[in-house]
């Protein structure tokens, strides 16, 4: 089942989550909603406080034949190295895009839809996405790897959707 993709100015979005505990049938349905609604969108990745849940964990497919999908739960980053620069959008500020700065490969350790431990190595876009999604779980936004002058442009956009009631 598709859900609401929360946008920028909710609370749940610059909160901390907390671990995920329990492996059962909830936590499986609520990752499938998170494919379902992340390729609807589309997007690449969608952490949970994204939908509205304030827990670790984020789904990511780069695929364009949506073949290559990872869930990662209570992540952890072993490692970050090189940087790549490029655009980078978030299913939670609609239209925007700007460049940020990232690593370019990165190994995490995290847990599947099973509660079994992986470790995984990704590189370029990928790498960009956990880092990204990753970021989400710290209630941390890329907005806030902005300058000021492009955060500021940023936030004068949103304000006038918002006026028009399309935020
Ligand atoms: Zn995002």
């Amino acid at each position: 089942m598709k859900r609401e993709i929360v946008k920028y100015g909710a609370k749940v979005l610059t909160e901390k989550t907390a671990p995920v505990t329990t492996f059962d049938e909830a936590l499986a349905q609520l990752v499938a909603d998170m494919f379902e609604t992340m390729y609807d969108a589309p997007g690449v990745g969608l952490a949970a406080p994204q939908v509205g849940v304030s827990k670790r964990l984020f789904v990511m497919d780069c695929s364009k034949a949506h073949d290559r999908q990872f869930v990662f739960i209570n992540p952890e980053i072993l490692l970050t190295e090189g940087r790549q620069t490029g655009d980078e959008g978030c299913l939670s500020f609609p239209g925007i895009y700007f460049e940020v700065e990232r690593a370019a490969r990165v190994v995490v350790r995290a847990q599947n839809v099973r509660g079994e431990w992986f470790e995984g190595d990704f590189l370029d876009l990928e790498a960009r996405c956990v880092l990204h999604e990753y970021d989400h779980l710290e209630g941390n936004l890329f907005i806030d790897k902005a300058s000021p002058l492009r955060r500021e442009m940023i936030r004068r956009k949103i304000q006038k959707l918002k006026r028009e009631g399309k935020w």
